[in-house]
């Protein structure tokens, strides 16, 4: 049983926890904490949670957490990790692993001295069915080598405060990490465009914005981010090989006809999109975690997808791609 401690408990907090309790019979969460305490106890109620922890840094250094489920805001992660990590416990931190690539290489660099993996990053995709198979056809080399991606992220809304640069470091990381795992090389280039604004989408932030990509074998990437006054949260992937295409699949649904129309139901959000694949990934990161290592995205992942966050939002304005330079990938990534 892997004894587990959530420092979050907002939207995917709770979904989290829910699933590690309900769905994963080798997990128990025994402590959470959150910002607000009043939501922390809420969470542990409604959870049967034995603990609340004021701090998430009192949570970590709890001697009954063996592991550490990091779902709170974007700005918090790097130092919760890092705590984790100094603490010889596995951590499971959401995306993004840190909001700049130099936080990120700060969790490399404690990893590495410690020569020891802890930590997983929550890029889910990576265990959905739909992109699992394609990432498995592209290996398999039946379509011959992969030229180009043409990916798109289209969304409903977003939270107060919501940035041009939280449009690349919050959202587009997704696919700034499946690319990257589905073409299996690392980025040449990078530059983000703004282009025609949507009228319904005054609201201070870049929308929509393309960001433009070059792998290292000069395969070419567009995704288009549409962050909020989309139709839907809806996903769209292709990859172009020399001997045909790859799409993801749209998730399941019926198809209904009626008063002379045929229709079919779009999701919302991302919660009900990757359910799936988040149970997939929390069920894998339990299982590796309880035999003492790290088989998900790791800390090297969540830094490339970082590096190029950073590249994108430095080219913003500039109508030009900037270089993507990453540090040496070090021996315990390999
Ligand atoms: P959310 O609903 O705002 O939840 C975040 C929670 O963290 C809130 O309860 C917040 O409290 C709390 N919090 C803020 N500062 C904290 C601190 N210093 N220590 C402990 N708790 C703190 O946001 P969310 O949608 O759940 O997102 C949480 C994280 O998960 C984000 O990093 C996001 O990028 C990631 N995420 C990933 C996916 C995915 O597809 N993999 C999907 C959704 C979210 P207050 O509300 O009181 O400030």
């Amino acid at each position: 049983m892997l004894k587990i401690g959530v420092i979050g408990c907002g939207a995917i907090g709770k979904e989290h926890i829910r699933r590690l309790t309900h769905l994963i019979p080798a997990a128990e969460v025994v402590a959470c904490s959150d910002y607000f305490i009043e939501t922390a106890e809420e969470t542990a109620q409604l959870y049967g949670i034995k603990t609340v922890y004021k701090t998430g840094e009192e949570l970590i250094s709890a001697p009954e957490v063996e592991a550490i489920v990091i779902t709170s805001v974007d700005a918090t992660h790097a130092s919760y990790v890092l705590a984790a990590v100094r603490m010889g416990k596995q951590v499971f931190c959401e995306k993004p692993l840190a909001q700049t690539a130099d936080d990120c290489e700060k969790i490399i660099a404690k990893e590495v001295l410690q020569q020891r993996k802890l930590v997983q990053v929550g890029f889910m995709r990576r265990y959905d069915p739909g992109y699992a198979e394609m990432k498995r056809i592209i290996n398999s080399g039946e379509l011959g080598a992969p030229l180009m991606i043409h990916a798109c992220h289209r969304n409903v809304s977003q939270g107060k405060g919501f940035t041009s640069e939280m449009g690349i470091t919050n959202v587009a990381i997704h696919e700034l990490d499946i690319c990257r795992w589905l073409l299996g090389e690392e980025y040449k280039q990078a530059q983000v465009l703004k282009v025609r604004q949507s009228a319904c989408s005054a609201k201070g932030y870049d929308n929509p914005q393309i960001v433009l990509l070059e792998g290292e074998n000069g395969s070419r990437i567009d995704i288009e981010l549409q962050v909020a006054d989309a139709y839907g949260y809806d996903i769209q992937c292709q990859v172009v090989c020399e001997k045909g295409t790859i799409n993801l699949p749209d998730p399941t649904s019926v198809i209904m006809r009626s008063n002379a129309r045929c229709s079919v139901g779009l999701l919302t959000d991302w919660a009900d999109r990757f359910i799936e694949a988040y149970d997939i990934e929390l069920a894998e990161w339990v299982k590796n975690a309880l035999a003492g290592r790290v088989a998900g995205p790791s800390s090297w992942d969540g830094y490339a997808a970082c590096v190029v966050a950073d590249v994108l939002n430095r080219s913003r304005g500039k109508n030009e791609f900037l270089p993507v330079v990453m540090m040496d990938k070090p021996e315990l990534y390999k």
